[in-house]
């Protein structure tokens, strides 16, 4: 990028900025771990902790390139959509797994979910089965570059979903693409904070080692191991919300699936009336002082959203569910 691209994406409220990888190494079966790095991060900013803040990634086309923001304003965006699809590079969303460096050093690490299809296709960029971000980061080299839109120290980004106002009881559940924002909220907790976190990964070797959280906070593991997805998760979940184990399997009919299911105290991607105050419930309220963060595959996180709102009876203010990906569906932007 050119100093004369980088001062006039300056004056965007948010970064827009082409990365470099510094680093890029499989880190576990599943994971490919980056490090993104280029002197725009040093603006990089949020007001508080970075908790699971997620970021825009854009992926280069079939032929290799990343799309010109030299002359990005405020219609970047529509201006970017206006390219042909297999022109544009492909946006993707992920989660800033950790920063580290500072000013023009400043690093963002993420750890990419690889989900091969066993060599099936070519696995070129942008290959609709395979994935475009997936493609990408099984042949992630140091030197490549990408796109990354981030928050912008003192501008309002959004994308930090975590916030559990004054409840006394946290609870964390998501799959191996929520794994990086849950580390992130677990590293960023209080000292204090008392509650369970259930992560559900593909294999026995993707569970980390180096997750660090407050004492009061039990991290459990469910490797899949080729069961069913969400399986060991749903059961997990309910058995530590009712204290007993479920005596069936729950049941999701694909056309119960919201694609884009995003619920949480403030916004409802399926048009619900969303509450104006936030504050986790008190007193008698079923599950009194809990708040519950879910993220994942999203057929896995309507099943649970269906269970512990209509059967267990949270309150929706209690609650965020979030469908990070869709099986069988490309999250194209
Ligand atoms: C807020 C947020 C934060 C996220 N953070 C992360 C993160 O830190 N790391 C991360 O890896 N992902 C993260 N994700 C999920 C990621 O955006 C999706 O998995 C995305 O679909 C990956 O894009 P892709 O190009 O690989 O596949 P796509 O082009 O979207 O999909 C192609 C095919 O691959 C399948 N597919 C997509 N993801 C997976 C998967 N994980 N396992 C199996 N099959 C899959 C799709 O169902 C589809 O059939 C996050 C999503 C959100 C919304």
């Amino acid at each position: 990028m050119s100093t004369d691209q980088n001062e006039y994406v300056a004056t965007l409220p948010l970064l827009l900025t082409e990365v470099e990888v510094r680093s890029a190494k499989r880190v576990s079966p599943s994971f490919v771990r980056v490090e993104l790095g280029g002197a725009a991060l040093g603006e990089f900013g949020v007001d508080g902790p970075v908790f699971d803040q997620r970021i825009k990634v854009i992926f280069p086309n079939s032929a290799g390139n990343l799309p010109d923001f030299t002359a990005a304003d405020e219609s970047w965006w529509t201006s970017w959509m206006e390219i042909p699809e297999d022109e544009r590079g492909s946006m993707r969303t992920y989660t800033i797994r950790d920063v580290v460096g500072s000013g023009e050093d400043t690093r963002f690490v993420v750890d990419i979910v690889t989900h091969a299809h066993d060599g099936a296709h070519d696995g070129a960029h942008g290959d609709a089965l395979d994935g475009a971000g997936n493609a990408w980061a099984q042949q992630a080299a140091v030197g490549q570059r990408l796109i990354v839109m981030a928050p912008r120290r003192g501008h309002d980004f959004g994308g930090i979903e975590w916030s559990p106002g004054q409840a006394t009881r946290l609870l964390l559940v998501g799959d191996e693409t929520a794994l990086p924002a849950i580390r992130g909220v677990l590293r960023d907790l209080p000292a204090d904070a008392t509650g369970a976190a259930f992560v559900e990964v593909p294999v026995d070797g993707d569970v980390p080692n180096d997750v660090t959280t407050p004492n009061d906070v039990t991290v459990s593991w469910l490797p899949r191991n080729g069961a069913a997805r969400g399986e060991a998760l749903h059961a997990a979940v309910l058995a530590h919300l009712t204290g007993e184990a479920p005596n069936e399997a729950l049941i999701v009919a694909e056309d119960e699936i919201d694609p884009d299911l995003w619920e949480t105290p403030i916004y409802s991607s399926s048009g619900e009336e969303v509450a104006e105050a936030t504050a986790v419930p008190t007193g008698e309220a079923p599950y009194a002082g809990l708040y519950a963060w879910i993220a994942g595959e999203s057929k896995v996180v309507t099943g649970l959203r269906r269970k512990l709102v209509n059967d267990l009876g949270l309150d929706r203010k209690q609650v965020a569910f979030m469908g990070y990906w869709r099986e069988g569906v490309s999250m194209r932007s």
